[in-house]
């Protein structure tokens, strides 16, 4: 088939932001639009709930590129613009005024949004979620030192955003449906750490509790538990999850799951049809399966992905997901996904802040997560890949470095 000339992107975040780059990176020299509903140009997610909050960032340090950037590549960056509509018969995307953009190719990055609770009292002031730069505006400026925070759900938004909060001076208290924090992607071992070092930082947490809505007459003054329990806070972030933003797609017929279903190229069931990002359910070659990635490595993988898809340069080689949160002076990162795995094996002490969790099946490494320890990242990372076996007597032992456990 020919390569096509006019490529359209919808969602101007991360991952529509690289592919525009990737692809004029790859010699692409046809008509580039990215469309986001955003009126920013792209920009990275992470510190929003980190550098943000603190004030020790702005925006010059969190976009993608200088706006410059777009008019010097040629790229016709539509900001404030929503796409309303994909017409597949006519191969155009409708803008909400009515204006139908050509494509020849097209790829969906609309990322995902925070999940709503759906509880009453959600819409008072003061019950924020957080996704956007406008979302972390409105969180830093309500975030006043002295002021009592109620984070709903321990996940990595929810510990991000209560380590930032402490570190401002706010009392911060973690609600948590499950029996212990990031129950969804860290192990118990991991979890128990990250509970520790939060109480050690004065944050409280509630586990086994569900909220059951928000009291306040404009302005949120309690959290009221499904047990009965009231929570008197100033502030609440819910961080209870993302679902993706898969309407465009879902509404033109695409196959969807999860999140829009691609496959190894991030094509959708319409070959000129392409999905990238936090919206797209993406198949893992590694664990044999299919999974919808939330994080910025995935975003910049498909991106260079389906550049080269596009531009028919090289072939892409699959990548172990990975992952990193910032919480105090912890630095945790993430590699592979413990699916498969069916044993665990601790690596150093996590008395000592400094320690690795390795998830195996036999003697390979599926996935690690490690804390302060970066060797153990990225060797763990490169065992995950190669599927190679270790010892994993050496691998348990911290006398022996990880350099010479991979060999
Ligand atoms: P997004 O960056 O969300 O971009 C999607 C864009 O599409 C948005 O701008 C949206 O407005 C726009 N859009 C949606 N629908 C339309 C439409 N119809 N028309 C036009 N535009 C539309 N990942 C990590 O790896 N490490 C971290 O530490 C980390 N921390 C995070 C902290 C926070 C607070 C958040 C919110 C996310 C964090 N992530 C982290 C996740 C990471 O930011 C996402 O995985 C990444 O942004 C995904 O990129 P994306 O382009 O798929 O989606």
């Amino acid at each position: 088939p020919s390569l096509p000339q006019r490529i359209v992107i919808v969602g101007a975040g991360h991952a529509g932001g690289a592919v525009a780059a990737q692809l004029r990176q790859s010699g692409f020299a046809g008509a580039i639009t990215l469309i986001g509903e955003e009126p920013v140009v792209p920009y990275q997610r992470p510190p929003l709930s980190k550098a943000w909050l603190a004030g020790t960032s702005s925006l010059d340090h969190v976009i993608l590129r200088p706006e410059d950037w777009y008019n010097d590549n040629d790229v016709d960056l539509r900001l404030g613009t929503c796409v309303a509509r994909i017409d597949r018969t006519a191969r155009a995307v409708i803008l909400g005024d009515g204006e139908a953009i050509g494509y020849d190719a097209l790829v969906i990055a609309t990322g995902a949004r925070p999940r709503v609770l759906g509880l009453p009292g959600e819409g008072l002031t003061g019950v924020l979620s957080l996704r956007n730069l406008a979302d972390a505006e409105a969180l830093k400026t309500a975030m006043i030192p002295g002021k009592t925070i109620v984070l709903i759900g321990a996940g990595y938004i929810g510990l991000e955003v209560a380590a930032s909060a402490r570190k401002a001076g706010l009392k911060a208290i973690i609600v948590e449906r499950e029996a212990r924090s990031a129950a969804r992607v860290a192990s118990a071992t991991m979890s128990q750490f990250l509970e520790r070092y939060h109480r050690d930082h004065e944050v409280e947490f509630i586990f086994n509790a569900a909220a059951k809505g928000f009291a306040g007459t404009e302005a949120v003054t309690a959290v009221e538990l499904a047990d009965g329990r009231v929570l008197a806070c100033d502030l609440v972030l819910v961080g209870a999850g993302v679902v993706p933003n898969d309407a465009l797609a879902r509404e033109a017929g695409l196959e969807c799951g999860n999140g829009i279903i691609v496959d190894a190229e991030a094509r959708t069931s319409d070959p000129a049809i392409f999905a990238i990002g936090d919206v797209s359910f993406r198949p893992l070659e590694l664990y044999n399966t299919q999974f919808r990635l939330e994080s910025v490595p995935n975003a910049l993988e498909q991106a260079r992905c389906v550049a080269h898809v596009l531009t028919s340069t090289s072939p892409h080689a699959p990548e172990v997901p990975w992952f990193w949160s910032d919480q105090y002076d912890l630095k945790i990162q993430l590699a592979g996904l413990p699916l498969d795995a069916t044993s665990q094996l601790v690596r150093g002490d996590p008395a000592t802040g400094k320690f690795a969790v390795f998830h195996l099946q036999g003697n390979r490494v599926r996935s690690v997560e490690a804390v302060n320890a970066p060797p153990e990242f990225m060797f763990g990372r490169k065992l995950i890949a190669a599927g190679t076996p270790v010892d994993l007597e050496r691998l348990a032992d911290i006398s022996v470095s990880m350099k010479q456990v991979a060999i």
